[in-house]
């Protein structure tokens, strides 16, 4: 497809390496990338503030080393609310409930972190934050793209501004709100709060969640980027543009969603939990401030005849109760809610010209039930965000551009895959058995963590020839968690740890037991021949230190010091500390 460059309309021009349009998880992930890179990246919202209330919460394992990788890892674990545990109540056949199954909370036995919730305003004030520090990007809140458009004899030079996109500033009546339906509830009357909107977990100015518009409303300028990242969401008006279809069904189920602080006689709630009862459907996890989120899945079209207010998070909490049944269940405050219908859909594209990327929402939509939304954008963002900017610094080759989709959009099926059979599952109406359900969620719990994910062979995933020994790292995962001891600190530390996404590449090389005279041998032949190589890259940079940064890993057994391990690998810089003479 072609989309034709036209005159540009506008007052004033600028050049970035990378727009993003949309400060949601999947613009602001990809925002932090490009930040680490040192790129030149503006990033642009609709909206006047960051998310205040709602929307997505669950945080697992995999998006959880993503964010330590970035060095984040700090404010989940200071803010978040940890869940491990999980478990399925459903009718005990005497007209109560029961428990039919508990389990580890997804991804606990996979990870060195134990996943939970936080709330996705928090998840955006803390990613606005770093990308401000580092960087000194903020986000441009209340403008929008009016027009894009591609160069089409500039697309094959990946160092051209091929992509133009026109700005413009709303107006303050155009400025989008955030619906703000907190309440609290004493002696049966409700009184209108602003909810928990001011409690940041970052430093924070108040920029983000106070109405504002960045720079003169009304105003308009020309956009040449080299890349443009498409992270508006489902609505998406990037793709749109292009137009790229959303494919797939909408299914038919209406779910309430509500966080409130609840009062309730049900046993363990604070564990992440489902409830199947006659009376419908209800999945609860707990969060932040006391509250616990409930997902309550509403039989038949009831809700089409409740009015929007108050009444209906009352409502809402009416049809929760009759799930819990026989405990009781009521609430004092609603920090918010809200209504939605399931639909899950991909888009037909990821990309244009390797040069316009959509991802998150903006490609794929579902339902929140396996809390994967926030998730598996960050994930896309994740894996487009060190593509784009080894690209667009020039240390990578651009042939590399498409495995984002072809690593991505599988992702994305499997998710619409396992979420429709969820859905069918908990949705009241379809569900014919509990085991149902208990077999959705084993499906489920395969994926959800992220921490399984294993790309398909490609430029960046070699194939092992036949006959090959299997490694015990799988090719195409992610670095697994490994308690390793740094002989270059004298520390124990996680392998995962010493590959932070700081724009730097890391080089890690199994060295085997170099007790043996052999492998030191092949060792040390290896670190030499590397050198020269480190150099190239370093000489790439011109001034700057080398972007390729080599890790030896050894096993070895400790005769002189007792750490607990048996076998221990050490780590080290090669250059640095395990030079061949230094292991010699
Ligand atoms: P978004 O978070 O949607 O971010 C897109 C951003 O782009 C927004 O900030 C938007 O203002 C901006 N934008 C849109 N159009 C333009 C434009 N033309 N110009 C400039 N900026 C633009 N997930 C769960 O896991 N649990 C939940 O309970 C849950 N509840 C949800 C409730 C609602 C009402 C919605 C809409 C979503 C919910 N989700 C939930 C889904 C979850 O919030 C998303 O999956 C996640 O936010 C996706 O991140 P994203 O960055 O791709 O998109």
């Amino acid at each position: 497809m072609t989309v034709p460059l036209t005159n540009s309309s506008t007052s004033h021009s600028s050049h970035v390496d990378v727009l993003i349009v949309g400060a949601g998880p999947m613009g602001l992930m990809s925002a932090l990338w490009m930040a680490e890179f040192g790129l030149k990246v503006r990033i642009i919202d609709k909206r006047g503030t960051r998310a205040l209330n709602g929307r997505a919460d669950g945080f697992h394992v995999r998006s959880l080393e993503i964010w330590d990788s970035f060095g984040l890892g700090h404010v989940f674990a200071t803010h978040g609310t940890r869940v491990s545990q999980w478990d399925l109540w459903a009718p005990d056949g005497k007209g109560g409930l029961m428990r039919q199954k508990q389990d580890g909370t997804i991804g606990t036995d996979s990870s060195r972190f134990i996943p939970g919730t936080m709330h996705q305003g928090n998840i955006e004030a803390a990613l606005i934050d770093a990308i401000k520090r580092r960087a000194g990007i903020e986000v441009e809140r209340g403008v929008i793209p009016t027009r894009i458009v591609t160069d089409n004899t500039k697309m094959h030079d990946h160092t051209a501004h091929a992509v133009v996109v026109d700005l413009r500033r709303v107006n303050k009546e155009e400025l989008g709100t955030w619906t703000v339906n907190a309440h609290r509830v004493q002696d049966g009357i409700a009184r209108a709060e602003r909810g928990h909107i001011d409690a940041n977990v970052v430093p924070n100015d108040g920029s983000d969640t106070v109405p504002t518009i960045s720079g003169e409303p009304g105003s308009t300028e020309t956009v040449h980027a080299k890349y443009v990242i498409g992270a508006d969401g489902g609505q998406s008006w990037v793709r749109r543009q292009l137009g790229f279809a959303m494919e797939g069904a909408t299914y038919n189920a209406k779910w309430g969603v509500i966080d409130a602080v609840l009062d309730t006689g049900f046993p363990d709630f604070k564990k992440h939990r489902t409830i199947l009862s006659p009376a419908g459907t209800v999945l609860s996890i707990t969060r932040e401030n006391n509250m616990t989120r409930l997902y309550i899945q509403l039989p038949g079209s009831d809700m089409d005849q409740y009015e929007d207010g108050i009444l209906t998070a009352q409502h809402l909490m009416a049809a929760a109760a009759k799930v819990l049944e026989p405990f009781r269940l009521s609430y004092s405050y609603c920090d918010c809610w809200t209504i939605y219908k399931v639909g899950q859909r991909v888009s037909d594209h990821f990309d244009y010209g390797q040069r316009i990327f959509l991802g998150g929402d903006a490609v794929h939509t579902h339902t929140p039930k396996g809390g994967q939304g926030m998730n598996v954008s960050m994930q896309d963002a994740y894996n487009l965000g060190w593509k784009v900017a080894g690209v667009a610094k020039q240390q990578l080759n651009p042939a590399i551009l498409p495995t984002y989709e072809s690593e991505r959009r599988p992702i994305a099926e499997l998710l619409i895959e396992i979420d429709t059979v969820l859905a069918g599952n908990l949705s009241q109406k379809d569900r014919k058995t509990t085991l149902d359900a208990n077999a959705a969620y084993d499906k489920l719990r395969a994926f959800n963590s992220g921490a399984n994910i294993c790309y398909e062979p490609s430029l960046v995933v070699v194939s092992l020839p036949p006959g090959k020994p299997v490694t015990s790292l799988p090719l195409g995962m992610r670095l697994p968690p490994f308690p390793i001891f740094n002989l270059a600190s004298v520390l124990p530390v996680d392998l995962q740890e010493l590959c932070p996404s700081d724009g730097l590449w890391r080089l890690l090389v199994f060295g085997g037991d170099v007790t043996n005279p052999t492998q030191l041998s092949r060792v040390n032949n290896l670190g030499m021949a590397l050198s020269p190589l480190l150099s190239k890259f370093r000489s790439l940079e011109q001034s700057g230190p080398s972007f390729l940064v080599p890790l030896l890993l050894i096993s070895y057994e400790f005769g002189y010091i007792d750490l607990g391990y048996k076998h221990i690998i050490i780590a080290s810089s090669l250059v640095e500390r395990c030079s061949p003479s230094c292991i010699r």
